[in-house]
């Protein structure tokens, strides 16, 4: 589904991606975990051309993305989670949700409707429908806005650390709905600390270390048994 092959990324002379290479079947769950300013998201941006990589290649489905060609089909293919929500304050949650299909997609509003309330009732907030975000707990916020994400209906969803702003009480509203996303067989790349939902939910476990991808194993194997040195001073450090 996604192919990601030798991308550098430089911020000025930082050397911020440097030859990362991932990739990515359907229906897939990865989980990229590593310190804090070791590139995850920007190489979660990289995938979707919110930074652009200065080396490598992007490939979606067998074809290469290209800035000036296909970016904008792409974009609603590759949809993405935030860490800070992003909700349009100036409408309620139905129209929040509504906004991507009528305006991107040409949805009728009828129909997006439709599916906004469809979704709305996936993530458990289906009473919400009317009223504004700022009247929202922050874990009901980041359903919205995984609802949003998906009224876009992507083949691929890109989470960068969805439950990182939330009172800890509130995040295990967000990684339910995220496990049950994993379970319908969503393919996702999720940048998180939540381990627990990485061992539940993750095909795959990636630790990135200064701009590369040090490590890859599944759940089972990185949590217990990591190979690489660096590897197990991080996962002692948040273990
Ligand atoms: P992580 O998500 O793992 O914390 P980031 O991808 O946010 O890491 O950042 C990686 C490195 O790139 C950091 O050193 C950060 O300061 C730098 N960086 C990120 N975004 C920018 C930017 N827009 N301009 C300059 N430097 C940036
Ligand atoms: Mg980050």
């Amino acid at each position: 589904m996604l192919r990601m092959s030798k991308i550098h990324k430089w911020f000025g002379k930082l050397h911020v991606l440097k030859d990362v290479n991932l990739d990515v079947k359907e229906g897939e769950v990865i989980v990229i975990i590593g310190a804090s300013g070791s590139g995850k998201s920007t190489f979660l941006r990289c995938i979707n051309f919110l930074e652009e990589a200065e080396k490598g290649v992007v490939q979606f489905r067998g074809k290469p993305i290209l800035k000036n060609r296909n970016l904008t089909g792409i974009r609603k293919e590759i949809g993405m989670v935030f860490q800070h929500f992003n909700l349009f304050p100036h409408m309620n949650v139905l129209h929040n949700v509504m906004e991507g299909p009528v305006h991107t997609r040409h949805m009728s509003p009828h129909d997006a409707e439709k599916l906004a309330r469809g979704l709305l009732e996936k993530v458990g907030l289906s009473d919400k429908a009317k009223v504004y975000p700022s009247t929202l707990s922050g874990g009901q916020k980041q359903r919205v806005a995984i609802a949003r994400a998906l009224a876009m209906q992507p083949s691929v969803l890109l989470f960068d650390e969805p439950t990182s702003a939330l009172d800890p009480e509130l995040v295990g509203e967000v990684v339910s709905v995220m496990k049950d996303l994993a379970n319908e067989g969503m393919t996702m790349i999720v940048v998180t600390h939540e381990m627990w939902f990485a061992r539940e939910a993750a095909d795959r476990v990636v630790f990135m270390d200064e701009g590369t991808i040090i490590e890859e194993a599944p759940p089972e194997k990185m949590f217990s048994e990591p190979e690489n040195e660096r590897t197990k001073q991080f996962l002692k450090q948040i273990l």
